[in-house]
């Protein structure tokens, strides 16, 4: 393999050359401050991704891909010094490999570095026909839906009702588990007893009949409500004659919608005559709207400022907030097929959760869907939910509302529980009374809400080290597996480095040990090999027993 490697090289150096230099060119002039600059590094990546597309060809032939296996272009990073990491979705004579996903490394030269694959097996299949038509995979893959007898859904979530079959089953290829094989892809929808829609994926053996895997679309913040929370804020309108729409032209088009408790369509945009919103009371529709809005601003802000992201998607375009969603809905969902966030009244209709660790926990499922694609179910689903739990938290932080003290407690002001206690606790998660602290051989077998809280304690440890202590009010005891005493690196720098891991070196199947290798890479890459910040990583893995 190595030596097929160094070909691409030679391939990509003749090949692609005018394309890396015009990439990491103008990745070096993009400045994050002017908005006239935003359409630029848009553009920038664009160019980045087209450069994945035209190499796909060659990288292909560069890791001894089949005749039968096709590489499609999905995302691209350009670093300062040139290298490249380019994303890729796999075929498989036409079939998308689930599974299929890699991540290739080049030095600037287009010479490859290195690989991250999702699963490392050769795909050849014997033969391109199902044994099992697919009308009966789509029996199988309803019957399951209805039973739940088999199917790998977060174990403590309600029974769904209306399930129902959408579009045809689809002929895919398995790869997952490392074994691939002819599969059907089927999709299935239903309604959650709390409300929540559910869209699942499942994955059916095309010979057996045997579910394979099942993937909810639909990811919950899981929880309930109290109250509308920014207090008072700056809002970007538009203007649109005598109305002022909440829509923000500066931010990708981002804007919010009344459901009016309902839950279909994408509701009736927020507009009044006089550009001034709310009242800080859930009682006015429009105070819910107010949060969604702020909330759907300042992560992009966020992301904006600290990762140099334009958006979820990385393309410039913003995403939809619904609020007012159903009734006496207690919950708040990302949904990819719509591009939005949904978020419900609570109890009564009362009490909205539109807090803003919930907003950019949310939209943060948007990114990890552009970007790694964690699979929502075992221990890469707990590194997905977490993802969104860190950047939540840093979306908090990044705000830093006088009305909203940050913290590292994931919705403790909407009260969910009823008793004034966090949803989640990223100091020592345990505290819930369900999710892990550390790593165990069954915390893939969690809830991913609770499967999260081993990547959650260590994005706090690494952030603020171990112990007791006091941080803006708020106070924490972390503990850690080993005993060990932790000194923390500060959240901005893990934040880097997790996002740099997200982006860069996660891809669908990523477990906790390949978390903890993804992670010292993007240390090694940020700040160096043996530095205080790499030792920190590896120090903090094994303090939440991941080795
Ligand atoms: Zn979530």
């Amino acid at each position: 393999m190595k030596r097929k490697l160094a070909a691409v090289a030679v391939l990509s150096a003749t090949a692609m050359l005018t394309g890396v230099i015009q990439v990491s060119t103008s990745v070096a002039q993009a400045s994050p401050a002017a908005p006239s600059l935003q359409a630029q590094a848009v553009q920038q990546h664009a160019a980045v991704v087209a450069v994945a597309k035209g190499q796909s060809g060659p990288i292909a032939k560069a890791l001894a891909l089949g005749d039968q296996e096709k590489l499609v272009a999905k995302d691209a990073i350009v670093d300062k010094d040139g290298t490249r990491h380019l994303r890729y979705e796999r075929t498989y004579a036409g079939l998308p490999v689930i599974g299929g996903d890699l991540v290739v490394h080049q030095k600037a030269d287009g010479a490859v570095k290195s690989v991250n694959k999702a699963v490392s097996a050769q795909i050849t299949l014997p033969s391109l026909t199902p044994q099992i038509p697919a009308d009966k995979a789509a029996d199988q893959a309803t019957g399951a839906v209805k039973s739940t007898v088999g199917v790998t859904v977060d174990s403590d979530e309600s029974p769904i009702a209306g399930v129902h079959q959408t579009g045809k089953p689809e002929l895919v290829v398995w790869a997952t588990d490392g074994n691939p094989r002819l599969a059907y892809r089927t999709t299935v929808e239903g309604v959650r007893a709390d409300g929540t829609p559910s869209s699942q994926i499942l994955i059916t053996d095309a010979s057996s009949g045997k579910v394979l895997s099942t993937h909810e679309k639909i990811e919950t913040a899981a929880g309930t409500g109290n109250g509308v929370f920014v207090g008072q804020v700056q809002l970007t309108t538009n203007q649109n004659g005598s109305q002022f729409e909440l829509k923000d032209t500066t931010r990708g088009g981002q804007s919010t919608t009344d459901m009016n408790n309902g839950t279909s369509g994408s509701g009736s945009l927020f507009a009044n005559p006089n550009n001034s919103f709310g009242d800080g009371t859930a009682s006015n529709r429009e105070s819910a709207a107010v949060d969604a809005q702020f909330g759907a601003a300042t992560t992009w802000d966020f992301y904006k400022s600290t990762f140099s992201r334009n958006g979820i998607r990385n393309d410039g375009v913003g995403a939809l907030s619904r609020v007012h969603y159903g009734s006496n809905y207690v919950n708040a969902f990302w949904s990819d097929d719509c591009f939005c966030m949904s978020y419900g009244d609570g109890n009564g209709d009362a009490a909205p959760l539109t807090e803003i660790d919930v907003a950019g926990h949310e939209m943060t499922h948007g990114v990890t869907a552009a970007t790694a694609a964690l699979n929502y179910s075992g221990e890469s689903g707990g590194l997905n939910e977490a993802t969104s739990d860190i950047m939540g938290t840093m979306v908090e932080f990044y705000a830093n509302l006088p009305s909203n003290p940050p913290n590292y407690w994931i919705g403790e002001l909407i009260n969910l529980r009823g008793d004034g206690s966090p949803l989640r606790y990223m100091d020592q998660p345990s505290k819930d009374g369900q999710s892990a602290d550390n790593w165990d051989p069954n915390v893939g077998n969690l809830d991913v809400h609770y499967s999260s809280g081993v990547a959650n304690h260590f994005f706090y440890l690494l952030s603020e080290g171990s112990g007791a202590k006091t941080i803006n009010g708020f106070n924490y005891n972390s503990p850690t597996a080993d005993g060990s005493t932790l000194a923390g690196i500060g959240r901005d720098k893990a934040a880097q480095i997790w996002y740099r891991a997200l982006t860069t070196y996660f891809t669908s199947t990523t477990d906790y040990a390949g978390a903890r290798a993804a992670t010292l890479s993007a240390a090694s890459d940020l700040y160096g090999a043996n530095s205080t910040e790499y030792n920190a990583v590896a120090a903090t893995w094994t303090a939440v027993n991941v080795n």
